[in-house]
């Protein structure tokens, strides 16, 4: 495994990247803590705040009522069941404006289209109504005999228990399982996967932050929440995703995979179980080493599709494809992008606002009085989402070159909306006021990661252009 000469390697730059100033320090600590699963490997200059004892925190907590061990939390009774029996609307939701909802899921097989307006169409029903249109066009409901019924009834079930959070709710839900949809028809994997397999990827989007209460697993972890206890601080939210997706599957007129044999069934969950997991943020270095990996191995077919001929190979690419549709909102048309910016700004602002009332230390990025939303945006992207998308696009080359185009368009532009004084200086985009030490736009350089397998360009240091090239091969491991 490659994964942790990458990771070393990303310390190496953050810890540049954090020096530079004090946005950018703030950014790498977000990054280090979001996108690395080893705090302790960070080495970020050390400031008063890391000293902190998390036992203060936890003494300082409130005292909750507790739940039995074995009960999955959050998870309530069906409030719809079989209300559609022979009475089916056609797009699986009630809703007032069929025929738009009918011309907008025309685009369902595109890009970038807005899960906003969805949302508003469907009486507030994206999740159902996307999911279920996804399952008829690739004859889901067909193959795997499910009833139209038990899927809507389903879905309407686990669209009610995403909760009304900024950002990690219902559309955010939708977009990425439309976005996987998107990504799974590209000629590069066509005839790739099996249906069971398609069946999976789908599902797991659908499904993949069910109850997400709004707050990061870290949260969970320093405040000793229920969820934290329960998974051991390992995967909190994910395992928590699961087994409520999975728990919902038992209600009445539930189970959409009532109709599998056993060994299908537990393959689905197996892959579910795996695809999920992955979508745990701090796993993104060793997905994207991997990802490198298979890139810098690729095979394909004579007919220029990939071949992957084992689990290992398939569960990788469909883990990172679902990734890269977490991932995926700064490859979007930038006025959803922006929205999608202002609504995960304002859910770790509302963490921050917890945070304070506690007296806990208010974690990167989660700081209302104190944000720098443009140059995070910029450095999410150089640090994060182009590698990860630059790799995919290697992979289904040439089939992902627009979304990488619209990628580094929406960088530079954020790159543009970074507030300056007229002194040159950087600034607090809310409070206008100068950050100290912030460089100015012009000796800004665009860093990018540009990673490669290839030994001879294993360079320890910056190229000319300040980016990094290096290879990903461990030195304590054996090469691939
Ligand atoms: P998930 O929590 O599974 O939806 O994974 C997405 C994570 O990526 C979020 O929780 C954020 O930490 C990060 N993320 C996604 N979009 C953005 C964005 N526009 N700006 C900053 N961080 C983002
Ligand atoms: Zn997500």
């Amino acid at each position: 495994m490659a994964t942790s000469k990458f990771k070393r390697m990303l310390n190496r730059e953050l810890s540049h990247f954090a020096e530079s100033s004090k946005s950018g320090n703030q950014i790498s600590e977000y990054i280090c803590n979001t996108f690395l699963d080893r705090q302790q490997e960070i080495d970020l200059p050390v400031t008063k705040n890391d000293e902190s004892d998390i036992s203060t925190i936890q003494n300082k907590k409130e005292k909750k009522k507790s739940t039995p061990m074995s009960q999955i939390t959050g998870v309530r009774k069906l409030r719809h069941t079989n209300s559609f029996t022979g009475n089916m609307p056609k797009y699986g939701v009630e809703t007032a404006h069929e025929m738009e909802l009918a011309k907008i899921l025309c685009d369902i097989d595109r890009w970038g289209v807005d899960m906003f307006k969805i949302s508003e169409l469907s009486g507030k029903r994206p999740l159902t109504a996307v999911t279920y249109q996804i399952f008829k066009e690739r004859d889901l409901l067909k193959t795997f005999k499910i009833p139209p019924n038990t899927l809507v009834t389903y879905l309407m079930h686990l669209e009610d228990h995403y909760r009304d959070v900024p950002y990690h709710n219902r559309m955010h839900a939708a977009d990425v399982t439309q976005s996987t949809h998107v990504l799974l028809s590209v000629p590069a994997l066509e005839n790739v996967f099996t249906d069971l397999e398609i069946l999976a990827a789908i599902f797991s989007c659908a499904i993949h932050d069910v109850d997400h209460p709004g707050l990061t697993n870290q949260f969970l972890i320093n405040t000793s929440s229920e969820l934290a206890l329960m998974y051991n601080d390992d995967s909190v939210l994910e395992n928590h995703h699961l087994a409520v997706a999975f728990k919902l599957l038992q209600e009445e007129n539930c189970d959409i995979f009532t109709n599998l044999s056993n060994k299908q069934r537990q393959t689905l969950r197996r892959m579910v179980i795996d695809m999920v997991l992955a979508t745990d943020m701090s796993k993104h270095m060793s997905l994207l080493a991997d990802l490198k990996t298979m890139v810098e191995t690729k095979k394909v077919a004579g007919s220029g599709v990939l071949l992957l001929d084992n689990y290992t190979d398939r569960i990788q690419v469909l883990q990172n494809m679902v990734h890269c549709s977490d991932l995926s909102n700064p490859t979007k048309p930038l006025d959803i992008y922006c929205e999608w910016t202002r609504r995960i700004m304002e859910e770790f602002f509302k963490q921050g606002d917890i945070e304070r009332e506690r007296g806990l230390e208010i974690s990167p990025m989660c700081d209302r009085h104190n944000s720098t939303i443009e140059r995070t945006q910029v450095g999410f992207i150089d640090f994060i989402v182009h590698p990860l998308w630059e790799t995919w696009a290697d992979l289904v080359h040439p089939d992902a070159q627009d979304i990488l185009d619209t990628l580094e368009d929406n960088r530079d532009w954020y790159q543009t909306m970074i507030p300056v004084t007229p002194s040159g200086s950087f600034t607090d985009s809310k409070n206008n006021t100068p950050l100290d030490g912030e460089t100015t736009p012009n000796e800004e350089t665009k860093f990018q990661f540009d990673l490669t397998t290839d030994d001879d360009n294993a360079s320890k240091d910056r190229g000319p252009d300040g980016s990094m090239k290096s290879s990903i091969v461990d030195e304590s491991e054996p090469n691939i």
